[in-house]
């Protein structure tokens, strides 16, 4: 049995790996669900889970969640980013999941790594955030690093176990491999015409043909940021330089990404675009336990296509891939004008295709300063998040 943290429980991550666990009751205990603010839904999540701690971000939230709950509750409530670094690195923790959105994401994860847990990796913003810091605290603690984004766990399944076991550290092409390919759907305006792309609204914008999400990765993959997020999160965590790694549109979301090697061979892993397999697998690796899902009928598939990006449809993706080997001071800028310039899409502020705009100005704008150069503590990576988002802010508010 082991004990397990989800980070993210109130969300849809959150609830794909509650439905794992549920398919594995005897494999799986939940020890801590940690949320923001959806106090309702984690209040329903602590009848049926009973996890030992209930972790929000503001106290308000939490004194409302303990009204919530009755008398008798084993659950104790908790608020606030030290809490959720707590219940992460606890010694009575063996997994944790990391699926809290965004950059509120880095300390809980980070806590975890350094406290050497097994890490099932889906908040890829705290690794483009920090790239070369998580990595280490990974090496330093032993901590065991699964990817669950299902693009790199699709990788992940078709390396070989030397690289597996240790991620971050090798050279692929010692292990005979020419290039990662990363496969993308396009997002719901893969057929949109450039010009229109102006007037979409937020619930065009969310609404992914394949894959069911959270707002604000939803918003990513229509830009497709969430594929250039996912180009740095690559980089990280198989060690590639830029010739490796390549960006595939593939609209039917069957392939979930591949391996290309020197004679030839290209291996792929493919699924039902349902995030309970790869967080099943980064839940039992190197073992395979059932999630739920069913299984792929090929005769009713179809045909499986694939393009080339078209860089002046997704702008977003070029600059972040021009961040990732820039270095991580345009990394952490480009994430955290991100997620603000998301923000304002989604309440209205700007248009869809200002969400480039806004992540463009910042990261000239700090790329152009040197003193970020060295970013190689949390301080300073904190700092320029902080500065990042105060210029993206200025920015939309001036569109
Ligand atoms: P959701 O928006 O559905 O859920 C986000 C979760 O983060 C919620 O539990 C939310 O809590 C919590 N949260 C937000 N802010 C805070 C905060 N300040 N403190 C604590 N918790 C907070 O997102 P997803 O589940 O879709 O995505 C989660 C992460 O996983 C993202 O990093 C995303 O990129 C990644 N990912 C998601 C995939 C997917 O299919 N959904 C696929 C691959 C990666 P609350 O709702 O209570 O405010």
């Amino acid at each position: 049995m082991q004990n397990l943290t989800i980070l993210g429980a109130t969300g849809s991550i959150g609830a794909s790996t509650l439905k794992v666990v549920s398919e594995n009751l005897s494999s799986f205990a939940i020890y801590a669900l940690v949320g923001g603010k959806n106090v309702a839904k984690m209040a329903e999540l602590c009848s049926v889970w009973k996890p030992k701690f209930a972790v929000l971000n503001e106290e308000a939230d939490a004194s409302e969640l303990k009204r919530l709950l009755p008398s008798d509750t084993r659950t104790e409530v908790l608020f606030g980013q030290q809490a959720m670094c707590m219940v992460s690195e606890s010694n009575d923790v063996d997994v944790v999941m990391a699926a809290i959105v965004g950059a509120a994401g880095l300390l809980p994860t980070l806590a975890a790594v350094k406290a050497g847990k097994r890490v099932l990796l889906a908040n890829k913003e705290a690794l483009v955030m920090s790239g070369k810091l998580f990595m280490d605290a990974v090496n330093e603690s032993g901590a065991q690093l699964l990817p669950v984004d299902s693009e790199h766990n699709a990788i992940f399944q078709c390396l070989p176990a030397n690289i597996q076991t240790n991620l971050g550290n090798c050279l692929l092409a010692e292990s005979g491999i020419n290039h990662i390919l990363l496969t993308g759907s396009g997002g719901p305006f893969r057929y949109t015409d450039v010009s229109a792309l102006s007037s979409v609204t937020p619930a065009q914008a969310i609404a992914h043909p394949n894959w069911s999400m959270g707002p604000k990765i939803s918003v990513d993959s229509a830009t497709m940021m969430n594929k250039g997020l996912e180009f740095i999160e690559a980089r990280w965590l198989f060690n590639t330089n830029r010739e490796q790694l390549k960006v595939v549109i593939h609209p039917q979301s069957v392939i979930h990404s591949m391996v290309q090697y020197n004679d030839g061979s290209v291996l792929a892993q493919m699924g039902q675009p349902d995030m309970a397999t790869p967080i099943a697998y980064s839940m039992s690796y190197p073992d395979r336990i059932p999630s739920g899902v069913a299984p792929l009928d090929f005769t009713t598939i179809g045909e499986l296509t694939f393009m080339a990006p078209d860089y002046a449809k997704y702008p977003c993706l070029a600059l972040a891939m021009d961040a990732c080997f820039e270095g991580q001071h345009a990394t952490t800028a480009i994430n955290a004008a991100n997620e603000i310039a998301v923000e304002a899409f989604l309440s209205e502020k700007i248009r869809f295709t200002d969400i480039s705009v806004v992540n463009e100005r910042v990261m000239s704008k700090v790329c152009s300063a040197n003193e970020f150069i060295q970013l190689d503590n949390l301080e300073t990576i904190l700092e320029l998040d902080r500065m990042a988002r105060n210029y993206a802010r200025e920015f939309v508010r001036s569109i």
